[in-house]
């Protein structure tokens, strides 16, 4: 038994950040169903996304899927992580995270990639 799943399993894509994220909204809007019948339907989407992405045979598409939108994961974690002490931002350029300290005014934010930012922090 344990075989004929290592052998179904051979070649498919599996799980990481995006499908996890997936699989956690999916659970959050299936809580939340009761209120009205469109979160029980986003929950179902999620979940059959989620799914689809796990048995994928096609590994490239779906790591190209997950690096475009961990960034922005990173980007809200770290705005809820450093809430009310340091500003956030992201570069346009490469997606990085940016941290400055709340309270510095206007200032000139220069990314390792060499994009240069002008925000207000
Ligand atoms: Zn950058």
């Amino acid at each position: 038994m344990k075989e004929k799943l290592m052998r179904f399993m051979q070649g498919r894509y599996g799980s990481d950040e995006l499908n996890i994220t997936l699989l956690v909204l999916s659970v959050i809007l299936s809580i939340l169903s009761p209120v009205t019948e469109i979160f029980s339907g986003l929950s179902m989407v999620c979940l059959c996304y989620a799914i689809y992405r796990m048995f994928s045979k096609n590994i490239y598409k779906r790591r190209c899927e997950n690096a475009k939108i961990v960034p922005y994961f990173s980007f809200i974690k770290a705005k809820f992580k450093n809430k009310g002490q340091a500003k956030i931002f992201m570069c346009p350029k490469c997606k990085r995270t940016l941290r400055v300290p709340k309270g510095k005014g206007r200032i000139t934010l220069t990314c390792p990639c060499g994009e240069q930012l002008k925000r207000k922090s």
